[in-house]
């Protein structure tokens, strides 16, 4: 039985004086690990205090991003080894906004999923697909080779620890949600892709999140789709009590 998964994407918007606060209010609301897990994917500015003050709490920590290197002459870059070391155990990898606006390729998602999984952290990658792509049927390829490409290398211990996101762009930040149904082929596909690459028990252990307009009123239909095992949210998660409504549709 895979545990659903609900993860807030903050990208850049919240504010130092927003942080403490939001994980103070959501904090002791959440449900029980075994029930579903929460995580608060946030900027490297901010994820030591909020591991600080995410003690106690079942909360999970997790950052957005991470350079692919360990350690060394990277001026600006994250290292991973330096994340796990603070206590995080999961990141995004792949978002599409890192694809878009800072040219991370297939391959460079991959060594960022390699630099994450040797750190012991658990990657989230996102696959993303772009309106003419689906419209053309082109996103079934781009979404399939972003899974495979993702997957390369990895074992197929270290692939049960990732989580993949299918999150079609243009659903990003738009508020034109997919349908539930269209979410559900989008996470089947990699499911199915999972199951091809390495085997059906691995596809069956391994969650399929789906990203992209979710808010508290669609959670529901989507997380009742049987090849979507968690959201994960940008715009909804940035306020506290909306996150929280999200969280127990
Ligand atoms: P929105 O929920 O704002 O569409 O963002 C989704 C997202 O990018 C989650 O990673």
């Amino acid at each position: 039985k895979r545990v659903p998964f609900i993860g807030a994407n903050w990208k850049m918007y919240l504010m130092p004086d927003q942080v403490i606060p939001y994980i103070e209010t959501i904090k002791n609301q959440i449900p029980k690990p075994s029930e579903t897990q929460v995580m608060i994917a946030a900027s490297p500015l901010y994820l030591w205090p909020l591991l600080k003050h995410a003690v106690g709490s079942d909360v999970i920590i997790g950052a957005e991003n991470c350079d692919y290197h360990d350690t060394g002459a990277y001026t600006g870059e994250v290292s991973p080894k330096a994340l796990a070391e603070i206590g995080i155990q999961y990141s995004i990898a792949g978002h599409s906004e890192r694809r878009h606006y800072f040219d991370e390729d297939p391959t460079i998602v991959n060594k960022k999923v390699h630099a994450l999984l040797r750190n012991q952290i658990n990657p989230i990658v996102c696959c993303d697909e772009t309106l003419v792509r689906t419209e053309t049927n082109d996103g079934v390829h781009w979404v399939v080779s972003q899974v495979i490409a993702a997957f390369k290398n990895v074992s197929s211990t270290d692939a049960l620890k990732m989580m993949i996101a299918y999150e079609p762009r243009w659903a990003i930040g738009t508020g034109i949600t997919a349908s539930a149904d269209e979410a559900e082929e989008g996470c089947a596909l990699i499911r199915q892709t999972i199951s091809r690459i390495y085997s059906p028990e691995v596809a069956e252990t391994v969650r399929v999140l789906y990203g992209g307009s979710v808010t508290p009123k669609n959670v529901k239909a989507l997380m009742a789709k049987p090849d979507i095992d968690g959201v994960l949210v940008g715009s909804a998660s940035l306020d506290p009590d909306e996150f929280l409504n999200l969280i127990h549709y």
